[in-house]
């Protein structure tokens, strides 16, 4: 029989069918132990059960399927992903808020310059501008940081908890507070703990001072950890944080929060994002502080497509490095790390589209995730679903609403080769009809009079 061509599967609507001849990567099935044939790249061929929008059995291939019966002819059927690292908050303001060299300083200032603007009509505009692209393309988990400043923290929060509810069973929303941690050291600090709680959120925050860039260590570090780990702890809220985003060698606060962690009891409690500077260390004190980060059991995400925009940037000089953390060697020590995509059309980063599996092809060429890409999805999909205890995101596992992903690629290569605009999404066993917004979406309409009371 000659094979099924892509745009000639009918795709059911019907509350029992088999899905047969999926290729899945091992490392994205919850339980792998009944595939003991697998290719070259790690990966099994899988009939998959959906009944009442669930998965209802997951097992290698066979041809004796019972009832409605679609045959994907070995492309690749994959989870809904995870972004565990974005600033949903920032989305979509790069024409607004332009960056006028792309540096990290101009970022820095162009978003502060910005911030004035985001009143609650217009960040749930963008925000769910970025959850409908994100949506569409098969992300159904998003950790997002909010800037957390005294003049926004009344504002972002309630849209964050509103946008939570509204996109519940659609995106599981999870929301970390981000400024610089020297601002948590007074009255304040305990305002965006409270807040935080209350939304079910993370406490998080970026190590380096509220009046300057990523650069050497400040000496009080402990002293700020301290404090950021007391009231997380006075919460019983796990932590997230932004730390040496810098090629500064002297930028090395993830020791210190690797010491902090296991000092306060946090330990496998706290996500660290970027760590750049790590890579430009000497061996050694690379190989020093990831004994600490295992030992404190430290979650890592890499942000390769900004780090390799915003890294080595200065104007009319060719970048040297990429940017990126030390990933490899990471994962040689079992210590757990996910690749995600940060930000998207802002000062920080002006491309993108919410789309994490174009953040995991670019991660694989950007990071080496190849020869073989075995283990390379994972960091999209059962890494971040670990991290963020997202379980039915990221990894298929029989119970688990069915969420996946269908790709007009048999072979991890021919995954990782095109971009798969026509990639099939499926939420709770149905196929989503959505597309991504138009760009027209973004432009402000009449908005209620809150949109004025802002200072
Ligand atoms: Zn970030």
């Amino acid at each position: 029989m000659a094979p099924t061509r892509f745009a000639d599967i009918a795709w059911p609507s019907a509350r029992r069918y088999w899905i047969v001849n999926a290729r899945v990567p091992a490392c994205l099935l919850n339980d792998a132990s009944a595939f003991t044939a697998r290719d070259v790249e790690d990966q099994a061929l899988a009939d998959i059960l959906i009944e009442n929008g669930a998965f209802a059995r997951i097992e290698p291939s066979s041809d004796t399927r019972d009832g409605l019966v679609i045959d994907i002819g070995g492309r690749q059927l994959w989870p809904t992903l995870i972004d565990i690292h974005t600033h949903l908050d920032k989305g979509h303001t790069v024409e607004r808020g332009p960056n006028p060299d792309g540096t990290f300083l101009n970022a820095r200032i162009a978003t502060a310059n910005d911030r004035p603007n985001w009143t609650m009509p217009d960040l749930r505009r963008r925000m769910r501008f970025g959850l409908r692209c994100a949506e569409a393309h098969g992300v159904s988990a998003i950790r997002t940081h909010i800037d957390t400043y005294p003049e926004t923290i009344e504002r972002s929060w309630p849209v964050v908890r509103e946008l939570r509810e509204e996109w519940a069973g659609r995106i599981a929303l999870q929301a970390v507070s981000l400024c610089p941690v020297d601002l948590l050291t007074g009255d304040y600090g305990d305002r965006v703990a409270r807040t935080v709680a209350q939304a079910q959120g993370l406490l998080g925050g970026v190590t380096r001072p509220a009046e300057g860039d990523h650069a050497a260590t400040p000496a009080n570090i402990a002293e700020q950890l301290d404090r950021l780990f007391t009231l997380a702890a006075r919460h019983d809220i796990d932590v997230d944080l932004h730390v040496d985003e810098t090629h500064d060698p002297l930028a090395a606060s993830l020791p210190h929060i690797a010491q902090a962690a296991l000092r306060h009891g946090y330990k496998g409690r706290v996500t660290c994002g970027h760590c750049c500077s790590l890579a430009q260390q000497s061996e050694s004190d690379i190989d020093r502080t990831l004994d600490l980060v295992a030992e404190a059991e430290l979650s890592i995400v890499t942000l390769p497509t900004v780090n390799l925009y915003l890294q080595d940037r200065t104007q009319g000089r060719t970048p040297r490095w990429r940017g990126v953390t030390v990933v490899h060697e990471m994962l040689k020590r079992g210590i757990r790390v996910a690749a995600a995509g940060d930000n998207c059309r802002d000062s920080f980063y002006a491309y993108g589209d919410h789309d994490v599996f174009d953040t995991f092809r670019q991660a694989v060429r950007i990071l080496h995730l190849d020869h073989p890409l075995t283990i390379a999805p994972a960091l999209v999909g059962a890494n971040p679903s670990r991290i963020g205890k997202l379980e039915g995101h990221g990894s298929l596992a029989v119970g688990q609403p069915a969420r996946f992903v269908v790709f007009n690629a048999r072979s991890l290569n021919e995954l990782v080769s095109r971009p798969h605009a026509d990639r099939i999404v499926f939420r709770d066993g149905e196929r989503l009809v959505t597309q991504v917004p138009d760009y027209d979406e973004l432009i402000e309409q009449d908005e209620p009079a809150e949109a004025v009371r802002v200072a």
